[in-house]
């Protein structure tokens, strides 16, 4: 069974309109706004407006609708940021040990840039 959402998450606070963000895209299933703390030239985050903890939750609970429209908005808005032709990574952190700091589930665009290795490996950051 998936964690219990929090309502207070920051992510939620966002979707309400509670706490301002740069939004790039939005639709019935989506919003994508620009990390606060880009790791790229490129950084947005893409969220689904259900209440979805991480993706375990999303893919065991959200309905058909709502992974297509998301998984849709993700390639999409990476289209609309002009980031079809130099390339770009999509990611998704999940519980502890990938570091999920925001209980909303949440996709990472990273591009504008080359981006080096995918998996950093422990003790070796950058
Ligand atoms: P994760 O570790 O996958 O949960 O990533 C959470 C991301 O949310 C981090 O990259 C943060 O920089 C980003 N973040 C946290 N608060 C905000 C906010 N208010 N607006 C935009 N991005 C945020």
């Amino acid at each position: 069974m998936a964690a219990e959402y929090d309502d207070d998450n920051i992510f939620a606070k966002v979707l309400r309109g509670e706490i301002p963000a740069e939004t790039v895209y939005e639709d019935d299933q989506a919003l994508a706004f620009n990390d606060i703390n880009p790791q790229a030239n490129v950084h947005v985050l893409v969220v689904p407006k259900g209440r979805y903890v991480s993706n375990d939750d999303f893919g065991l609970n959200a309905s058909d609708a709502e992974i297509a429209g998301f998984w849709r908005a993700v390639g999409l808005v990476a289209r609309r940021l002009g980031l079809v032709e130099s390339g770009y990574r999509i990611l998704a952190n999940h519980g502890a040990n990938a570091h999920q700091e925001v209980p909303h589930f949440h996709v990472h665009i990273f591009g504008g840039e080359p981006l080096g290795p995918m998996v950093v490996p422990p003790g070796r950051g950058r």
